[in-house]
């Protein structure tokens, strides 16, 4: 008999992200198969995000298509985990009774008995624990990528930002030991893992579990340490914690890429005040000034709400005036819309849509002129490449790849007429020729300028597990062959989703 299949759909942030790779790797080691198509498997997992205001009306609008799709299949099985699931609980098996099995975010570890319990008791399933069981990197995992890997380090956040529901539905922050945290990192790079993201709500507040204020920059020096690891990023900072010790381990460990993401929100003292921030525009200001004497090429991004309740224009004004000054190299911009269960959703002085919405185009305006500006500077300069696992539109005529420099900017580089091309993982270096708001270009190759290519363990990783899946589909880290074109986001960069720091 053939095993059960399953398919994995994630909505939201890079904890998620991270935790569907985990919940594959359950069902992988419970003995499922992965669907190769994801229309037609046995067990559907949802794993959600509440951060949204309409992220119910999703959820009930794809559990509707699902339930006409498990009427014609027999047996099929429907799980929901994530947020949403921790938030509303038995609340979505009353919605949707054809649901099977709902999760919450601190045990998806349970969730092959909770699909086998559900199958013999033929009765849907509810189990939320209240607090983290085990810690989900300590759980198998199924990776997207053979060169970057993402390392949970924490979950849960002991803030209490107004807008933000991440301490109700994550809990309080629970730290990984730095022993398992390394042992993972050294256990990723022995599979041929040249790049890592430490990810966690409130990076580095790492270490408040344990009563260590200095953790997190003795762990960037240590996890930056283990032989044969290239970069090291991070995800995400809160500027109240950052410290300098941070910016020395940053600065001080080669491995460490030049770059920082550190969600802003609002440039308005008034306005952080209200989200419960308890850093200022200067503390944040001072904060990249900083990072840019110690690393002074750092491409520094952020997250931006605009609209949040009673911002007034001069409020706006200074979210703009930090813009310019910090000089980003990309904002991932949002407009505030009520998150049910924040206190930001009761507050009076909501702003208008049309408000919101005719500032936030000023900021995105604003947003990719700086953008832009930054990368026009680079212009000229020598970039080294991660190359990507290309997906996305083909570019056969440009013969460009995709990848992400060191500082995490995109590039999109030409590669020689003749010779071999990068494999996903490899790293070649280029000269870069063209900038554009959102990403590089990279053609010196096209002129026989500077174009190196260096291969790389993890382009033997790529090459070995192509090899299996193609042997036997369905069974290994990556399908199909790398292909011109831009990559898929890739772990270190893809949208926060819940713009949650
Ligand atoms: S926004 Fe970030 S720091 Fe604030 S409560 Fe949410 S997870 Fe914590």
């Amino acid at each position: 008999m053939s095993a059960r299949t399953y398919h994995v759909r994630t909505f939201g942030c890079q904890m998620n992200v991270h935790d569907s790779e985990r919940l594959s790797g359950l069902l992988d080691e419970a003995g499922y198969a992965r669907s190769t198509d994801g229309g037609d498997a046995d067990v559907v997992v949802l794993n959600t995000c509440a951060v949204r205001e309409n992220a119910d009306n999703k959820l009930y609008g794809n559990l509707g298509h699902l339930a006409s799709v498990k009427a014609k299949h027999p047996g099929m099985q429907i799980a929901v985990g994530g947020c949403l699931a921790q938030k509303d609980r038995a609340e979505i098996v009353r919605r949707a009774p054809w649901v099977d099995v709902v999760f919450g975010t601190h045990n998806i570890g349970s969730l092959p008995v909770l699909l086998e319990r559900a199958r013999v008791e033929q009765e849907a399933q509810v189990e939320i624990a209240e607090a983290l069981e085990v810690f989900p990197s300590s759980l198998p995992s199924r990776r997207e990528s053979s060169y970057s890997a993402w390392v949970a380090i924490s979950v849960g956040c002991n803030n209490t930002c107004t807008f933000c529901i991440v301490p109700a539905l994550r809990g309080r922050e629970k730290d990984r030991r730095p022993g398992d945290v390394l042992a993972e990192v050294e256990a990723l790079v022995a599979e041929g893992v040249i790049e890592v993201t430490l990810l966690g709500q409130n990076v580095n507040a790492y270490g408040v579990e344990f009563g260590d204020r200095y953790a997190f920059g003795k762990l960037l020096r240590s996890v930056g340490s283990v032989d044969g690891l290239e970069r090291v990023r991070f995800t995400s900072p809160h500027p109240r914690d950052f410290t300098d010790d941070v910016i020395a381990a940053m600065a001080e460990t080669p491995a460490v890429a030049p770059q920082l993401h550190m969600p802003l929100q609002s440039g308005s003292d008034q306005v952080l005040k209200a989200m419960r921030r308890s850093y200022r525009q200067k503390r944040y200001l001072d904060i990249v000034e900083r990072v840019r004497d110690a690393m002074p090429h750092a491409a520094i991004t952020t997250d931006i709400i605009v609209g949040f309740p009673g911002e007034t224009d001069e409020d706006f004004e200074q979210t703009l005036h930090v813009v310019r000054e910090a000089r980003f190299a990309s904002a991932f911009t949002f407009q505030y819309s009520k998150r049910p269960g924040t206190p930001a959703a009761e507050m009076t002085g909501q702003v208008p849509p049309d408000v919101v919405k005719e500032r936030y185009q000023r900021l995105a305006a604003l947003v990719d002129q700086v953008a832009w500006d930054e990368s026009r500077a680079l212009v000229g300069s020598t970039v080294e490449v991660l190359a990507a696992d290309g997906e996305g539109r083909k570019d056969e005529q440009t013969r460009r790849l995709s990848g992400r420099a060191r500082d995490n900017r995109l590039v999109h580089f030409a590669v020689p007429d003749d010779g071999p091309l990068p494999r996903p993982g490899d790293m070649v270096t280029v000269e870069v020729t063209k900038a554009a708001p959102h990403h590089l270009v990279a053609d010196s190759a096209a002129t026989g300028g500077t174009y190196l290519l260096r291969r790389t363990r993890a382009g033997d990783a790529y090459e070995r597990a192509n090899a299996a899946a193609t042997a036997a589909p369905g069974s290994g880290v990556l399908l199909g062959m790398p292909s011109l074109g831009a990559p898929p986001p890739d772990p270190a960069t893809a949208a926060p989703g819940c713009t949650t720091h």
